[in-house]
């Protein structure tokens, strides 16, 4: 009966189906990339929404980006119309704690106009408290500091809760103390960092129980995509709001946890049985993205990992076409292959944007953007350093947030004397000391100043007169579209003018990211929302339209999917990145394989692997050697092919790959690495088939016990 009532459960597959169907008490979907998790949590949307059990702004749904978010919205409106009341709560976990974090926000000594912090601004802040601390920033740099502080925010730490022996690891002890001073700073400034947007969030819910319960009842039932890559804090956001109604369905993939440096913890999967007893779990085993030979071959790599939970994963789609593995002779000859491939699958027919390029380091974006812009090829660069950040931007920006926000600190003192306006050091530092002394804002404490005679007269004129604009131009927020009041203020303050007169190669192209800002603000209701939307923006796309080939990191790469997938730069050092080997050893190669297994996935039906024998790393002309990955490959998936320029790597990779066999030992295999492919082939099953499927899932959560983690000490 219920198949003509629900068109949009049809297509599911009976996994699927018992996964959108099993909307009562918490469940966990444990699948592989590509089995259609995310369809399923769209899915589910659908299905609470069509049933009636809840309104959409009692859905709580968590997407890894903003993109993802945004899609999904998408998708959901596609399966049941335009949904009447109010939206689902669909975003990031940064998205969704801010939004409940602005609504409450005097709850944790913020207002609810509080700015978001970005790096830059967190590391001038950090600077500042550690000169008032006396502390010598060349043995010290505030870059630690902060690295330390969001590893402890990651962890759901707040400064009362750091370890008296992590504390003890920076300056002599006082890392703790000084993680104290920057969030008193933090509050002063009515400012939060990355962060504190959970941080504080959690902090909230749990110390007003009226709060949480208001949140609890609210959210009937909560999704959550990507599970795999969840850290402390946000488990513990999750938990505890998931404790009202335990309607909480969480998927993802262990295989595919690629954030651990980030504080993301992948035994949040095996807690969820502990911590929601009870919970059904659903293993999704059929790929319906790739084809037979992609699938393949990342399903042998990853199988080289040891800490899986293992899974079976199968295609029906026929073996399509091999992975080409490509040696070149560098990152030149690199782009220059892959731009004649794209040439050629655009003369096919094939539509740019089913085309990406995924890379391990952003550096290496650089020589395909150059090469695109020869060819005339569109492109665009999604995640990393971005637009947003580039110094032009941020400090238009700082102008906007001055206007928005005038207690904004960091921001003013950004354009203080930008463009020069002999407003030097040390009239800054009289006003900031002066401004700390009273504890107000800059601003306000400039405002005191001009009318007295502590500034000299040429001075006092200039910030008198700045101040003036200011308030001008914030009065005519509302009056004037964000977007002509941008402009205007640009014009006003001479910042257009200063790119104008500068004879700098760059100042052309500066000027063309100001107006392209300018037009990008038009597409917000005000100046407000544009301005969150800068803060909370991680996947900032190129916004002109047609269709374009994307480049993006591999960690931007999750979730996503393209009928071709170019993956350049598989060498040792680079692919797995010697950072990540040098810092965590096995575990950071098993990360590093778990990447590898994100990328080859992303392909639907072609799938490119490049490696180049030399290599410029930091401005140094390296000889590489082709990435372990590579090696670790199945042969009978792959195919090699000599390069265009036809030298001896090609003949080498061959041979490599001509003594590989399934899990059989080959001369050209490092020792440690048979060992390891003995094991894991007495382990193996039948195809594909890894480890020991529902029973070792089982077993590891068993031996694990009742939930240990240091952010439960913040709990109590
Ligand atoms: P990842 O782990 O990479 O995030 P996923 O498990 O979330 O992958 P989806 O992106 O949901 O997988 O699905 C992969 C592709 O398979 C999508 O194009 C989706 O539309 C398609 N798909 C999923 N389920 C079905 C189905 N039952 N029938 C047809 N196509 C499906
Ligand atoms: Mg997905």
């Amino acid at each position: 009966a219920r198949r003509g009532d629900f068109a949009y459960l049809d297509g599911l597959n009976p996994e699927q189906r018992r996964a959108v169907e099993a909307l009562e008490g918490p469940v966990l979907v444990l699948a592989g990339a590509g089995t259609g998790k995310t369809r399923v949590l769209t899915t589910r949307i659908a299905h609470i929404l069509a049933t009636g059990r809840a309104r959409a702004h009692e859905i709580l749904a968590v997407t890894f980006t903003n993109k993802a978010a945004r899609e999904m919205k998408e998708r959901v409106a596609a399966l049941v119309g335009p949904v009447a009341e109010g939206m689902p709560w669909l975003g990031t976990f940064h998205a969704i704690s801010t939004k409940i974090l602005r609504r409450h926000a005097e709850l944790v000594g913020l207002q609810s106009t509080f700015t978001i912090l970005d790096t830059d601004d967190q590391i001038r802040l950090l600077k500042q408290v550690l000169q008032a601390a006396n502390i010598d920033e060349k043995r010290w740099p505030a870059r630690s500091l902060s690295y330390q502080i969001d590893a402890w925010k990651n962890r759901g730490l707040d400064p009362a809760h750091v370890p008296p022996g992590e504390a003890a690891a920076f300056a002599n002890g006082r890392g703790a103390d000084l993680y104290a001073h920057y969030q008193e700073r933090l509050k002063t400034l009515n400012a939060a960092d990355f962060g504190d947007l959970l941080l504080e969030s959690l902090r909230l819910l749990r110390d007003n129980p009226d709060v949480l319960r208001l949140y609890q009842d609210r959210f009937r039932y909560m999704l959550v995509d990507e599970y795999q890559d969840t850290n402390s804090v946000q488990y513990l956001w999750l938990r505890l709001l998931a404790q009202g109604r335990h309607n909480v369905c969480c998927v993802g993939d262990d295989d595919q946890s690629i954030y651990g440096w980030r504080g993301a913890d992948v035994d949040n999967i095996l807690r969820f049985e502990t911590d929601f007893p009870g919970a059904t779990i659903i293993r999704l085993e059929r790929n319906y993205r790739s084809t037979g030979h992609i699938l393949g071959t990342a399903a042998r790599l990853i199988a080289h990992n040891d800490g899986r939970l293992g899974k079976t994963l199968f295609t029906d789609d026929a073996p399509g076409l091999k992975p080409a593995v490509t040696g070149v002779w560098d990152s030149e000859e690199e782009a220059r292959s892959i731009g004649e491939e794209i040439e050629q699958l655009q003369r096919q027919g094939e539509g740019l944007d089913e085309i990406a390029i995924l890379v391990r380091a952003s550096f290496q974006m650089r020589e395909f953007e150059e090469r695109f812009i020869t060819l005339g090829l569109p492109y665009r660069v999604i995640g990393g350093p971005r637009f947003y950040e580039r110094a032009e931007i941020r400090d238009a920006l700082a102008y906007l947030r001055c206007v928005a926000q005038p207690a904004d600190d960091l921001a003013f003192e950004r354009i203080f004397n930008v463009p020069k306006r002999g407003l030097g050091d040390a009239t800054l530092q009289l006003l900031y000391d002066a401004a700390r002394r009273e504890r107000i804002p800059l601003m306000q404490m400039a405002a005191i100043m001009v009318e007295t005679e502590e500034l000299k007269p040429k001075q006092r004129q200039t910030l008198r007169s700045l101040l003036e604009d200011f308030n001008r131009w914030r009065s005519l927020i509302e009056a004037k579209p964000q977007g002509e009041l941008a402009e205007m203020i640009l014009e006003e303050s001479g910042y257009t003018d200063m790119w104008q007169k500068d004879r700098t190669a760059e100042a052309a192209g500066r000027l063309e990211n100001l107006k392209e800002l300018v037009r990008s603000m038009e597409e917000f209701p005000d100046l407000g929302s544009f301005l969150e939307h800068i803060s909370l923006v991680m996947d900032a796309e190129n916004q002109a339209g047609g269709p374009r080939v994307s480049i993006m990191t591999l960690h931007a790469a999750k979730g996503l999917e393209f009928e071709t997938v170019f993956l350049p730069g598989w060498e040792e050092g680079l692919f797995p990145h010697q950072r990540s080997l040098d810092e965590s050893g096995r575990a950071g190669l098993e990360e590093e394989r778990r990447l590898a297994y994100v990328g080859i996935t992303r392909a639907k039906r072609r799938l490119h692997l490049y490696f180049a024998t030399n290599r410029r790393i930091h401005g140094l002309w390296q000889t590489t050697i082709p990435s372990r990955f590579l090696d670790e490959l199945p042969a009978e998936n792959v195919e090699v092919r000599e390069a265009a320029s036809g030298t001896a790597y090609g003949g080498y990779a061959q041979s490599r790959f001509a003594n590989m066999d399934s899990y059989g030992s080959s001369y050209s295999t490092p020792g440690w690495q048979r060992a390891q492919r003995h094991q894991e082939s007495k382990q193996r099953g039948s195809s594909g088939q890894t480890g020991g499927g529902q029973e070792a899932f089982k077993q590891k959560n068993a031996r694990r016990g009742p939930l240990q983690i240091e952010g439960e000490l913040v709990a109590k």
